[in-house]
């Protein structure tokens, strides 16, 4: 993991964002790219805050020493938010339901919550429709009144938003307005921040900055609307391991579970120790490409849980050598962005599924 490039990546955006806050969503692991440590890099390069999903992630975040403002915005009942509210992170609530269970923590903790109300404008997802969206702010401001909560943001998150052009953009930003504008008639603070941009909005959508922005996968250096380029990010994963078996095989020799890839003359098979346990998609049996020995080769044969075969031909290797499945690209090695094309997926869900047992080295530059 490469933390030149996250902080590369992260001064980019923010000329993107012109003046808008930055909050990076650093949910699942920072994208697989390791929490605490790109946690840091982002905030070291000008990010103000972070975003997770979950709590715990939150939680997890706290506990490393992160003191930066951090919102969570899935919440499901029973969660620690008494915890959350000692240790000061934001939390989203997009149901009255939400609303009490954060004030009663915030009543048990003894501190101020600061919450995000969140509006749902038409991914369906969480947050209130704009049908219930007035009572949620009633709600709000009858809590906030009590003393258990304070409103702090109000936000929303896009359906379509790289898919440029799609006409749901303009009526969900139009349905934002307007439940910005109920919540301000309505009595909240004119200080809210208000969100609704993920990176696809941020490099494409100026009118949908307004206060902050909240980019995930442009931060590793992934493009959000491949379509349109990379943006001149840098990814910051490398996914490497070393050859843990070279052998001499005979033509006709049938490789991995199922035979599906069988030699068609003698050649040479190396092993690399990463199978789908590891986040290697077992799609990517006879697909996907590796850089080993100085050229791509296809991975040869089923992925297994721990382990696949690629075929060397004729060429020099040796236990120990090193394979990159994907970097930047700058060594002729595949780019994450070819495994996902190659894999019908998007990078998101490439780096995400690394697995826990590979371990993450952070490096500056390479
Ligand atoms: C994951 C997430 C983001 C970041 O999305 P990217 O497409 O990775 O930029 C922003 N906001 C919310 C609510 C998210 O869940």
């Amino acid at each position: 993991m490469d933390l030149s490039a996250i902080r590369h990546n992260v001064r980019l955006l923010a000329e993107h964002a012109s003046g808008a806050d930055m909050m990076v969503a650093v949910k699942a692991d920072a994208y697989g790219h390791g929490l605490v440590p790109t946690a840091r890099a982002c905030l070291e390069a000008g990010a103000t805050r972070l975003g997770t999903a979950y709590v715990r992630e939150a939680l997890a975040l706290r506990a490393a020493g992160v003191a930066a403002p951090i919102l969570s915005w899935i919440i499901t009942p029973g969660e620690p938010l008494e915890e959350a509210a000692r240790l000061g992170i934001e939390l989203s609530a997009g149901a009255p339901w939400v609303l009490d269970e954060i004030a009663e923590a915030a009543r048990n903790a003894g501190r101020l919550v600061r919450v995000h109300l969140k509006a749902d404008t038409g991914i369906s997802r969480g947050g209130a429709t704009i049908d219930s969206w007035p009572a949620l702010v009633e709600r709000a401001l009858a809590v906030q009144a009590g003393g258990a909560i304070e409103i702090v943001g109000l936000w929303s998150h896009l359906a379509c938003a790289d898919i440029p052009g799609h006409p749901s953009i303009e009526r969900q930003l139009a349905v934002f307005d307007e439940a910005l504008s109920i919540a301000d008639k309505a009595g909240v603070s004119s200080g809210a921040i208000r969100h609704i941009a993920n990176s696809a909005a941020l490099m494409t959508l100026p009118q949908a900055r307004y206060d902050m922005v909240r980019p995930g996968i442009a931060v590793y250096g992934l493009s959000p609307i491949p379509e349109l380029g990379d943006f001149g990010l840098r990814p910051a994963m490398t996914l490497a391991a070393r050859l843990a078996s070279v052998k001499r095989v005979r033509e006709g020799t049938g490789v991995s579970y199922g035979h599906l890839y069988v030699t068609d003359r003698e050649t040479t098979l190396g092993l690399v120790p990463l199978g789908y346990a590891d986040g290697i998609l077992r799609n990517a049996t006879n697909l996907a490409e590796v850089l080993a020995a100085g050229r791509r080769r296809r991975v040869a044969g089923r992925v297994c849980m721990d382990q696949f075969t690629i075929d060397l031909g004729d060429d020099q290797a040796e236990a120990g050598d090193e394979v990159i499945l994907f970097g930047p690209g700058d060594d002729g090695e595949p780019t994450c962005q070819e495994w996902a094309d190659s894999l019908g997926t998007i990078t998101h869900e490439i780096v995400t599924r690394i697995g826990s047992r590979v371990p993450r080295v952070h490096t500056d530059g390479r």
